[in-house]
């Protein structure tokens, strides 16, 4: 064998791996970039140390925070009036941080009995295996509010608008009361959106966020937000979401970033929609009632008028007589909405609480709420208001023509 049939070997062969330094200049991108990176190398053991310390700041590890999370709190901050909110992997994160970093066993927390559904089930189920008790009150009077209060209550966490019914809580009422009796104040604020409320005007002392509704705007993302008034929570809430890994991904940031710069013209258009379409679906035929904090006709419209000002939000829920039957009827008839069980997207949504969030319930129970078979919840979008009240005229007739059949 000569030394010509030896096989050649790469004089490198490692170069595959060896990452490549990141392009500097002198120009910084517009747009924000988006940031993959788990780790984060340091220079030295001494820059490190002064990183832990706090003397310097950077970034070690993704699930203890990365810079397209913290481009996002910092924005979402803005809008609530926050300092150093955290965006966590979801809503339920957000929430799960802050039952986590803030409670301990023996512990009582009250809650509206009208919540997002998963949340009615944390309070329900998963908090009293913790050996934190729980329960669930009408938001809607602070009267009943103090009468469920404990010695032991540490927590109240309210939804400013209630889902599906859209009743409004007396929020300014059961800060009062909370802020008397030393309870902390936690509102879910995703429905109503700083456009509408900012919590931390009315008393809040925590405001935890659904982002991956109308903030990010395009389900195309799952994340949550939250931010505490006193830095002990803070940081307590910030441990826990590092700890039980509640951490965003970046892509997730990144995406809701993008949405969020059309959050306000999103918002005041689909919410102009809302009022328009409240108006038009409240006269016709076969309709037994809707409910849209702007209507003269709502139960709460003094409180909405009192607490939201004129921003009366995007969702709206309304009633059609005749059943299942006409509930069938009005979905097939508007085969272009997507029929799902989420809000805040650019498009319409319609959901039906007997069949989705509210089909663990009885009838009974159910029909105490007012939420029947004929009974739809509407996420409003930015469409051509022409086109939706096409839609619903269409819909609606429907369920009519079925419920007289
Ligand atoms: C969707 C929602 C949540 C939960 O948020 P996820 O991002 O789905 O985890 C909490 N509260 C409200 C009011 C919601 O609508």
């Amino acid at each position: 064998m000569s030394a010509d049939d030896t096989p050649r070997r790469n004089a490198q062969p490692e170069t595959t791996i060896r990452r490549m330094p990141w392009p500097e200049g002198v120009s910084r991108p517009v747009a924000t970039p988006m940031q993959p990176s788990v780790v984060y190398a340091a220079e030295s053991p001494d820059a490190l140390d002064a990183q832990y310390e706090g003397v310097t700041s950077g970034y070690t590890y993704a699930r203890e925070g990365h810079p397209n999370a913290d481009v996002l709190a910092r924005r979402i901050d803005r809008l609530e009036g926050a300092t150093d909110g955290l965006v966590t992997g979801s809503g339920m994160g957000a929430a799960g941080a802050l039952m986590l970093g803030l409670l301990k066993s023996g512990d009582h927390v009250l809650g509206g009995d009208q919540l997002y559904g998963r949340t009615l089930r944390m309070l329900r189920e998963d908090l009293p295996k913790q050996g934190i008790a729980t329960s669930l009150v009408d938001m809607s009077s602070v009267e009943t509010v103090a009468a469920a209060l404990r010695p032991e209550t540490r927590m109240i966490l309210l939804e400013v608008v209630s889902n599906p019914t859209i009743r409004l809580a007396d929020v300014d009422g059961i800060a009062a009361l909370a802020r008397e009796r030393g309870i902390r104040l936690v509102v879910d604020n995703t429905f109503t959106t700083p456009r509408s409320f900012r919590p931390f005007d009315h008393g809040a002392d925590i405001v935890i966020h659904s982002v991956t509704k109308l903030l990010a705007g395009h389900s195309d993302a799952t994340l949550g937000y939250v931010a505490a008034r006193d830095p002990g929570d803070r940081e307590a809430i910030r441990v826990a979401t590092t700890t039980w890994g509640f951490t965003p991904s970046p892509f997730d940031c990144w995406i809701a970033e993008r949405g969020l710069f059309t959050f306000d013209l999103r918002y005041d258009r689909a919410e102009a929609n809302a009022a328009a379409l409240a108006d038009r679906i409240a006269g016709l035929p076969g309709v037994a009632r809707v409910l849209y904090p702007g209507r003269a006709d709502h139960p709460d419209a003094a409180r909405a008028a009192n607490l939201l000002g004129q921003r009366f939000g995007n969702m709206l829920s309304f009633e059609v007589t005749g059943g299942r039957a006409a509930a069938n009827a009005l979905v097939r008839a508007m085969p272009d909405l997507p029929f799902a069980p989420t809000l805040g997207d650019v498009g319409t949504t319609l959901s039906h609480p007997a069949t989705s969030s509210h089909r663990a319930l009885t009838p009974e129970a159910r029909a105490a709420m007012g939420i029947s078979e004929g009974f739809f919840r509407v996420s409003v979008g930015i469409e051509d208001i022409a086109l939706l009240e096409a839609d619903f005229t269409r819909g609606i007739a429907a369920a009519a023509a079925a419920a007289a059949g």
